[in-house]
């Protein structure tokens, strides 16, 4: 069986949504710093074009943790891979996220992040599929919400392929 990528949001659409992501974030803390913290790897390319379109100052930090499950479902027991570089006590947090599927990752890492006593923790997510939530989670910014289908692209993978494509597909076998 070959793998078959269809098309769901284009290059264009992604990029000019993060635009608007950026431009509302630099409302929302102006006058203010934001660290961002990236989660690995799927984050990755959403982190540093968002980034880009912050116009208040910017720190970054990365963390990676790994959800037990196969490949295209995590199990909800979440282990930290990689820990955070910095101390984030006081600072205005935003956690960026590639998808918010059913939750659970994200319920565990913002509490675990809550717990490290930030000034403010929001959450910035490119995707999310609010029909497989199963944990709930207060998302701050959304891209696209999404229909329950896995997709790929833009740091999204499959086996570890296909983060590279700079639009969203959805990942059919055929
Ligand atoms: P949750 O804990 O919300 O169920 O899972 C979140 C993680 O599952 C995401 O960070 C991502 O790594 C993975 N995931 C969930 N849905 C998809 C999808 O449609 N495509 C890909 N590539 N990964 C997904």
């Amino acid at each position: 069986m070959a793998n078959v990528i269809k098309e769901l949001i284009s290059e264009k659409d992604v990029d000019e949504k993060i635009r608007i992501l950026g431009e509302q974030i630099s409302k929302d803390y102006e006058g203010k710093e934001v660290h961002l913290i990236c989660v690995l790897k799927g984050s990755i390319f959403f982190t540093c074009e968002l980034a880009k379109h912050i116009s208040v100052p910017v720190t970054l930090d990365f963390m990676s943790v790994s959800s037990y499950g196969n490949e295209k479902n995590s199990s909800g027991v979440v282990r930290i891979v990689k820990d955070l570089d910095e101390n984030i006590e006081g600072k205005e947090v935003i956690v960026i996220e590639d998808i918010v599927d059913t939750g659970r990752t994200l319920s565990y890492l913002l509490q675990l992040l809550q717990e490290r006593h930030p000034k403010s923790l929001a959450l910035c997510t490119l995707l999310d599929k609010p029909e497989r939530r199963t944990h709930e989670v207060e998302v701050d910014y959304t891209g696209f919400q999404i229909p329950d289908e896995f997709v790929v692209g833009y740091g999204l993978d499959y086996a570890q392929k296909y983060r590279n494509l700079p639009y969203i597909g959805v990942l059919t076998e055929e």
